[in-house]
């Protein structure tokens, strides 16, 4: 499976709803992320933290990808979409368009927690 590790910087952030915001992350100029419609980044969102975001956005735009983040779990993935400004350096990880089925079939328990799952396919 192959994965890639990005840098990125937050272009956008917006509370559309209580606590739940949409965060562009843009790439730097003259890199391109080819995405699928259902793929997901994961983002190191503290040090020893990563966690799991679906990319809302287009994949006919590949300069940036955007997640829509509910932050009500309060744990690290929310504070970090809570504290993150505009102009912030991210690092996440995303698997090439190619590999998108198998990143469902193969993703690690670890990662598809169960209880993840039963919040966005209830
Ligand atoms: C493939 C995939 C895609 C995902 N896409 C998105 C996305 O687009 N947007 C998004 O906001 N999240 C998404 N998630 C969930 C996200 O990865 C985090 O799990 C979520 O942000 C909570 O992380 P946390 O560190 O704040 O809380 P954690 O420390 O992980 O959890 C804190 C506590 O809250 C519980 N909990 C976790 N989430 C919820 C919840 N939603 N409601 C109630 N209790 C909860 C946990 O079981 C735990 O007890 C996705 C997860 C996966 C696996």
């Amino acid at each position: 499976m192959a994965v890639k590790n990005y840098q990125a910087t937050v272009s956008i952030k917006e509370e559309v709803a209580k606590s739940t915001y949409l965060v562009r992350f843009s790439l730097p100029e003259n890199e391109t992320m080819d995405f699928l419609p259902g793929q997901f980044v994961t983002i190191a969102v503290a040090p020893n933290a990563r966690r799991s975001y679906s990319i809302a956005s287009s994949p006919s735009h590949n300069t940036y990808v955007e997640t829509y983040a509910d932050t009500f779990a309060g744990g690290p993935g929310s504070q970090f979409f809570e504290n993150v400004k505009v102009g912030d350096q991210v690092s996440f990880l995303a698997h090439l368009a190619s590999s998108s089925i198998s990143l469902i079939t193969n993703q690690s328990t670890s990662m598809l927690r169960e209880q993840d799952l039963r919040h966005f396919y209830p």
